[in-house]
């Protein structure tokens, strides 16, 4: 009788710790889960009032400027100046609603690349020229591909926007039968966000949302997996950083000179 009950304690004692080693587990795999939420949640908040930053500040900044010019008796010229202000902050608003749905449509895979032959150098010098700036130098080889034009147009527009915006000295795009690199010896950036910053709405600067909404380099990514290539990224904080992509499946290589 006495080693039955001695058995009887000995098999339920173990299944009582097995019990309890098991919600143990389960207590930690609910926290580890509730930091997740807890940290997706607070991401979501911080995106959220930067979109709400992003959307208000030119509203109020156009609101002052239609204010100003009902309210006083301002001559031709600095009603014209405030007009072009107006202008700017409408046209910014526009970019930015374009881009959110951009990220949407190419998340939701809903866009649809169209391929057609063209010269890559001079979407490149068109763009470039387009941006005013004598900071840009263009190294381009003679090259045409095969791609959507508007969509690389894009690309080349974000990575050159993104090196006019963190650095004020020269910025360098080379393009041959290779890759296409927009250098610039900026601000630069350190290693532990190099990965990240692809990815959608992530800034290196948390606090620092202005014109910013961590959106160009994750469309930049998105359009060139659409033509099977993909973004690299070298960088130094404080030397300046490196944007390249392949393009050797683009290019049309019979019409190379
Ligand atoms: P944003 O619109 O915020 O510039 P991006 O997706 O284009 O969004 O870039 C994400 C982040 O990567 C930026 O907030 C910035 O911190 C960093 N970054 C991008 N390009 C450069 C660059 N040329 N030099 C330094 N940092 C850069």
């Amino acid at each position: 009788m006495k080693n039955k009950i001695k058995n009887y304690i000995k098999k339920n004692f173990f299944k009582e710790c097995n019990e309890i080693e098991k919600l143990k587990r389960e207590n930690k795999r609910l926290k580890q889960i509730n930091e997740k939420l807890k940290t997706m949640n607070s991401f979501k908040d911080e995106v959220i009032s930067a979109i709400s930053h992003e959307f208000k500040n030119p509203i109020s900044i156009i609101n002052g400027y239609i204010e100003t010019i009902i309210e006083s008796n301002l001559d031709e010229k600095t009603k014209i100046k405030f007009l072009k202000k107006i202008y700017n902050n409408t046209t910014r608003l526009s970019e930015l609603i374009d881009r959110l749905y951009l990220i949407t449509k190419l998340e939701n895979k809903k866009l649809k690349p169209k391929f057609e032959k063209f010269r890559l150098d001079t979407v490149a010098k068109n763009l470039i020229d387009s941006f005013d700036e004598d900071r840009i130098k263009l190294n381009a080889k003679k090259i045409e591909i095969t791609a959507d034009k508007n969509l690389i147009d894009i690309v080349l527009r974000n990575l050159i926007s993104n090196a006019l915006k963190y650095s004020s000295k020269e910025i360098i795009v080379n393009i041959n039968e290779e890759k296409v690199e927009v250098i610039d010896k900026g601000k630069g950036i350190d290693e532990k966000h190099i990965e990240l910053i692809k990815e959608k709405f992530y800034r290196v600067a948390k606090n620092d949302w202005d014109n910013s909404l961590g959106l160009g380099l994750a469309i930049v990514e998105h359009i060139l997996q659409l033509h099977n290539t993909k973004l690299e990224i070298e960088s130094k904080k404080g030397k300046g950083s490196k944007f390249y992509f392949d393009i050797t499946s683009l290019v049309n290589k019979e019409l190379q000179q």
